[in-house]
C-alpha cells in the first residue's frame, strides 16, 4: 500500500539508473516512491565482476547493486515491490497503475525499465531454456563446472561471460557471426590469452539439440561457406544484446527504430514530466555509470519541474488531489 496519495516523483525500475535517480530525488526533498517488480539492482546484479564503475576497480555485480540499494534506502526511500502495468500521462498529473489495481499519482515519472536479453529464435532455444540454454553465466555457470559450453555473441557481455565461464568449464567456445569481436579491446585480449577459450569465427548456431539430460550439442553454420556441422556441448549461453523494455512508454513518445526512447539532454521525453533513463534511452553507449548519470540528470530535472508545478498551486502529498478526469 502506497504511503502517499500524491507523489512528486514515481520512479519505475530499481536498477542503477532508478536507484541513482532516487538518491538525487530524496536529497532534493521530493516526495518519491520507487516501484520495482523484482529485486532492486537491475541487470548488473547478474554480472560476475564489474571493473569499470569509478571508485571500484573490482566488485561483483551483486555487491555493487546492494551498495546502490543501501545508499538509496539510507534516505528512507519508499520502495514498492510490485509490477507496474500502465503509465498514463495526464495534463495535471501522471498516473502509474500497479498490478494490484492501486494507482500512484505524481507530478513526474522516471521510467528506468532497462532491457531484456535478445533471443536467437532458433529451434531448441525456447524448449531447452533452463536445461542447458541460459542468458546468465553468473546464475547458471555453476551447473557447467568441468563441462563444455558455447557462448554466442561478440560484444562485451559475451566476452565477460565467456571469461567467467572459462574459470569453471573444461572448454568454452565463442560462436561469433563475424571475424571480429565488438567487445572492448581489453576484453578481447583476455579472450585471446585464455587457453580455455576457442573462437568459432563466422559461425552461427542454427539449432540446439538435447537429450533426456538436457542440451548435448548445437548445429553450427559457417556464415561464409554455409557449411554445417554438429558441435558437442553441454550448455549454450546467449549474449547477443537486449531488447528495450518499452512496454510502459506512453503512446506518442518519440522512439528510434530499435525501440529506444529519444530524450533531450535532461532525459525529458516529449511528454512534460515523463523522463526516460538508462538502457531504455537512446544513447551512444550502455554502461552502469551512464545509467547512474541519467538517474542524476532526470532527478535534478524533475525537481525543477515539480517546483514549477507546485508554484502553480498544484497538488502535494499532504493534500490529496481531486480527480484528474
Ligand atoms: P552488443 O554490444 O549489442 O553485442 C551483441 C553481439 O551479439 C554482437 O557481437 C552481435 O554481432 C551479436 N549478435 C546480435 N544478434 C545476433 C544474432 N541474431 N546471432 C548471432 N549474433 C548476434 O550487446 P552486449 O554485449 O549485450 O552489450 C550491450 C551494451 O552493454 C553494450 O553497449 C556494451 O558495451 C554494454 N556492456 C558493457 C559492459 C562493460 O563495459 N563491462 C559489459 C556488458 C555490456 P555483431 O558484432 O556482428 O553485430
Amino acid at each position: 500500500m502506497a504511503q502517499c496519495d500524491f507523489y512528486d516523483l514515481v520512479i519505475i525500475g530499481g536498477g542503477p539508473g532508478g536507484l541513482s535517480a532516487a538518491v538525487y530525488a530524496m536529497r532534493a526533498a521530493l516526495e518519491t516512491v520507487l516501484v520495482e517488480k523484482g529485486v532492486t539492482g537491475g541487470q548488473v546484479t547478474m554480472s560476475d565482476e564489474v571493473e569499470n564503475y569509478p571508485g571500484f576497480s573490482h566488485i561483483s555485480g551483486a555487491e555493487l547493486s546492494m551498495k546502490f540499494t543501501q545508499h538509496a534506502q539510507s534516505y528512507d526511500l519508499e520502495i514498492i515491490s510490485r509490477e507496474v502495468t500502465a503509465l498514463n500521462p495526464g495534463l495535471k498529473h501522471h498516473t502509474v497503475k500497479l498490478a494490484n489495481g492501486e494507482e500512484l499519482k505524481a507530478h513526474a515519472v522516471v521510467v528506468a525499465t532497462g532491457g531484456s536479453p535478445k533471443k536467437l529464435d532458433i529451434p531448441g532455444e525456447r524448449e531447452f531454456y533452463g536445461k542447458g540454454v541460459s542468458y546468465c553465466a553468473t546464475c547458471d555457470g555453476f551447473f557447467f563446472r568441468g563441462k563444455t559450453v558455447v557462448v554466442v555473441g561478440g560484444g562485451d557481455s559475451a566476452a565477460e561471460e565467456a571469461l567467467y565461464l572459462a574459470k569453471l568449464c573444461k572448454k568454452v567456445y565463442i560462436a561469433h557471426r563475424r571475424d571480429e569481436l565488438r567487445a572492448s579491446k581489453i576484453l578481447q585480449q583476455r579472450i585471446f590469452d585464455d587457453c580455455n577459450i576457442e573462437m568459432l569465427w563466422n559461425t552461427v548456431i542454427s539449432q540446439i539439440n538435447a537429450g533426456d539430460d538436457g542440451v548435448n550439442g548445437v548445429q553450427l553454420k559457417d556464415t561464409l561457406s554455409a557449411e554445417t556441422r554438429v558441435l558437442d556441448v553441454d550448455g549454450v549461453f546467449v549474449f547477443i544484446g537486449f531488447n528495450p523494455n518499452n512496454e510502459l512508454v506512453p503512446a506518442g513518445t518519440r522512439m528510434n527504430a530499435d525501440g529506444m526512447v529519444v530524450t533531450n539532454e535532461k532525459c525529458e521525453t516529449n511528454t512534460p514530466g515523463i523522463y526516460v533513463i538508462g538502457d531504455l534511452r537512446e544513447k551512444f553507449a550502455r554502461q552502469i555509470v551512464l545509467s547512474a548519470a541519467d538517474g542524476c540528470t532526470a532527478a535534478l530535472a524533475a525537481a525543477h519541474y515539480v517546483e514549477l508545478k507546485k508554484s502553480m498551486g498544484e497538488e502535494t502529498c499532504d493534500f490529496p488531489p481531486d480527480s484528474d478526469e
